[in-house]
């Protein structure tokens, strides 16, 4: 392993019976980087999270994290990395304060260590006055806050978040956010899975993109913003009928708007958010979005011409 990759995957396979839900992924992480691991639902993204983090096996491929193979030596691995699951590990009957103190137990502190570590997360994470709240009693945000926390109790040098912000309001995800790249600043690195371009873009440095299981592209957000930060237009054709005043109050990215009813074309100011606008639109009015088409090119057109199945790269996998 180079000294600089804290993770490296080679030819990495998993199978669940005859779907490949990884298949033969390739990517390295560097020391100190926001890695996102982007992808639809279904992509693989939690599959390759456990299988980092020890609690899967793979079928093929090499894994190392932090030097060390997953599978040989688990140990090594897991004392040098947190991690942050979908759905949060920490036991609701018990205080937030206990549940930190408990998982530092858990990582072996000793308990002058854990107590004192438990009191710094509760204030690095603005939990202090919720310490002795019974976790099952917390809002979803805080919930989600404490469980990052608890991931950092044995200070791990690389932290696994897998879908940090799915299911927040926008002011928590923003909170949380901003914690991971305070913690990210303290020193770790960090990967992160999302189904959220946007959010990949602001957070990360480096954002590869899966899809059924295969990596379609990755790069540095540097060269995403370079693809995406023009104005673009944006072509777009809906399952039904929308007006221009709510497809424009809808998304902001959207400069002017051409066309009537189901068709659309669209000047836009940033295409990526555009898109994720125009889509997260379509779904608020419980219509689909028969098609899109951006110019320039851009990596989401990349994504949603795969993800409508266009893509030869992705066909005959299962
Ligand atoms: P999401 O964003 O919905 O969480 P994901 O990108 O994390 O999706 P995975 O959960 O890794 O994707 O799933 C990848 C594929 O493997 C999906 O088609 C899923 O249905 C399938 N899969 C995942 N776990 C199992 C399992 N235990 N048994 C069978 N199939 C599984």
């Amino acid at each position: 392993m180079s000294a600089e990759n804290v993770i490296e995957v080679r030819g990495l396979v998993r199978r669940y019976g005859d779907l490949t839900a990884v298949d033969k992924v390739d990517f390295t992480v560097s020391r100190g980087e926001i890695f996102a691991y982007l992808g639809p639902n279904g992509a693989g993204k939690t599959t390759t999270i456990n299988i980092l983090s020890g609690l899967l096996r793979r079928d093929a491929g090499e894994v190392s994290v932090c030097g060390f193979d997953i599978e040989r030596e688990p140990v090594a691995v897991k004392q040098r990395i947190g991690v942050v699951p979908e759905e949060s590990n920490l036991y609701p009957e018990l205080t937030c304060r206990r549940n930190l103190e408990f998982t530092g137990q858990l990582y072996g502190l000793g308990r002058t260590e854990r107590r004192k570590r438990a009191e710094e997360l509760l204030e690095t994470f603005d939990l202090s006055d919720k310490a002795g709240a019974r976790f099952g009693a917390l809002s979803r945000g805080l919930k989600r806050r404490l469980t990052v926390a608890a991931a950092l109790v044995h200070s791990p040098s690389v932290v696994f978040l897998d879908e940090p912000t799915a299911g927040l309001d926008v002011l928590s995800a923003r909170a949380l956010r901003e914690l991971i790249r305070t913690i990210n600043r303290n020193g770790a690195t960090v990967f992160l899975t999302t189904h959220n371009l946007a959010e990949a873009e602001d957070l990360s440095d480096r954002v590869l993109i899966l899809v059924k299981g295969r990596v379609v592209t990755e790069g540095t957000t540097a060269d995403i913003n370079k693809q995406v930060t023009k104005v673009g237009i944006v072509s777009v054709v809906f399952s039904g009928e929308v007006t221009k005043e709510a497809l424009r109050g809808a998304c902001p990215a959207v400069l002017s708007a051409d066309g009537a009813g189901d068709k659309w074309q669209l000047q836009v100011s940033r295409t990526h958010q555009a898109v994720a606008q125009i889509i997260s639109f379509a779904e608020g009015k419980g219509l689909e979005v028969m098609e899109i088409d951006t110019d320039p090119v851009s990596l989401e057109e990349a994504f949603l011409t795969i993800l409508e199945g266009n893509s030869s790269k992705t066909k005959g996998r299962r």
